[in-house]
């Protein structure tokens, strides 16, 4: 070097969300939102903090943060303490997912049903009602049902697609139950679509049933799973909280388990102090993962939707099927309006009752070849599964059969193969059933 000019010490930037009045779009801000080189040694990509905990600056900035960790200060710690609270992965992840969502904040945690046992438990006291749609995922109902009743707290369920005077309805014998109980409705908390039913909950009927029986104290809380982050956006339909299992579609490649909340900071500074107290937050490693995941999930959602589409096309209509459940070819008017009013796009799971019963579905099951039998959703390989033999296997038979939950009904999970190949390995099944 001949050059012994100093370069002048490199100011973080202040982060980039818009081009003049372009608002730019999640799908862009994923590659470096909340990330800036200059605080890492000029390192392109965040890296992995592989630490327990932080150094404070001095001790009065140690004080501070712990003011926003004990809730002294709320809001959450200004700064970065202990592994257990906070990190950097783990805070540049909670930035890039409220994108999507339009959430004030994000909390990411260990599992898809850590998030939802957190979420519950902050809300919920004894004497407490949660009122949610069914059916949920079977360990959030089991959660309810099973755990949180041996806390006082009790539940009352309504079907996916109810009508906003059925919503009424509910609401009102729930806030009874709860006076009589000495609490109150603590949650309203959907899932949307069900699964593996694929029926809608209005959100916007919920939202409105809750503001007039309830008023706006009691959260909604939707589990967005299945249509999350690009095909539905339930905080613009009146939720206030989605709930992510981020090892589906988010997470993308069947690689990695984790779960987030997000909503107003009014909801989730609540649960960020019990995931302080419990633990249950994200590792550093996996976080750093789904930022790579949410790099490309706008490409792997999208393609896996129109593969999605072409594959249904093919099954509609073909003699060894006999119906399929596929939010593009939605038979109920009223679950058409929801769709058109809630969604975006029609996914990529979706269910096939296949002619027959549990032998033909097996069938079916056994021959496929590119197909991988496997249950889990939203991974870049095509899914299959059958629920009443699998993960519906402990449903008693009277709720399965309230639910449609079938023996030939084949839950599908399409991912990013090729559409024709797809196509191809669906023909030579059903022609050995
Ligand atoms: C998988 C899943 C969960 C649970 O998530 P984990 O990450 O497995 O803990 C919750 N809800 C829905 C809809 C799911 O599909």
């Amino acid at each position: 070097m001949t050059d012994s000019t100093p370069t002048p010490p490199r100011k973080p930037k202040a982060a980039l969300t818009a081009i003049g009045n372009r608002q730019l779009s999640p799908a862009t801000m994923m590659m470096g939102h909340g990330y800036d080189p200059v605080l890492s040694e000029g390192s392109l990509k965040a890296p992995i903090f592989l630490t327990s905990t932080f150094a404070f600056a001095n001790a009065a900035e140690g004080k501070r943060f712990f003011e926003g960790i004990t809730g002294k200060r709320p809001g959450g710690a200004e700064g970065l303490v202990y592994s257990r609270f906070n990190g950097p992965n783990q805070q540049i992840l909670e930035g890039r997912l409220s994108l999507w969502d339009g959430a004030e904040e994000s909390l990411v945690f260990s599992s898809g049903m850590t998030a939802i046992c957190v979420l519950f438990l902050t809300f919920c006291s004894k004497g407490d009602v949660i009122v949610h749609s069914g059916p949920l995922y079977a360990a959030s109902e089991g959660f309810v049902a099973k755990t949180l009743s041996r806390f006082g707290v009790t539940y009352v369920d309504f079907p996916a697609g109810a009508t906003r005077e059925e919503l009424d309805a509910v609401l009102t014998r729930a806030k009874a139950r709860a006076q009589d109980q000495g609490g109150k409705v603590a949650m309203v908390y959907l899932e949307s679509p069900a699964n593996p039913t694929n029926a809608l909950v209005d959100v916007e009927a919920v939202r409105a049933a809750r503001d007039a029986v309830l008023g706006s104290d009691c959260p909604i809380a939707i589990d967005n799973t299945f249509l999350g982050p690009l095909w539905q956006r339930p905080i613009d339909q009146g939720a206030d909280i989605v709930v992510y299992s981020l090892t589906k579609y988010v997470g993308g490649h069947s690689d990695l388990v984790a779960g987030s909340i997000g909503g107003a900071k009014r909801w989730i500074d609540p649960v960020r102090m019990l995931r302080n107290t419990m633990g249950g937050i994200l590792d550093p490693h996996t976080a750093w993962m789904l930022m790579r995941s949410l790099e490309t999930v706008e490409l792997r959602m999208s393609r896996a939707g129109e593969n999605a589409a072409k594959v249904c096309a093919y099954l509609k209509g073909h003699p060894k099927v006999e119906a399929l459940g596929y939010l593009g070819d939605i038979s109920d008017p009223r679950q058409q309006d929801i769709f058109d009013r809630h969604c975006s796009g029609a996914g990529s799971t979706f269910s096939l009752y296949v002619k027959g019963g549990e032998a033909e579905a097996f069938r079916f099951l056994d021959n496929l070849k590119i197909a991988k039998l496997a249950v889990s959703l939203g991974g870049t390989e095509t899914l299959a599964s059958l629920p009443a033999a699998m993960t519906h296997l402990s449903v008693p038979d009277e709720r399965k059969a309230q639910l449609g939950i079938t023996d030939n009904l084949v839950r599908i999970s399409i991912g990013i193969e090729d559409a024709d190949d797809l196509i191809a390995d669906f023909e030579q099944a059903l022609a050995a059933v």
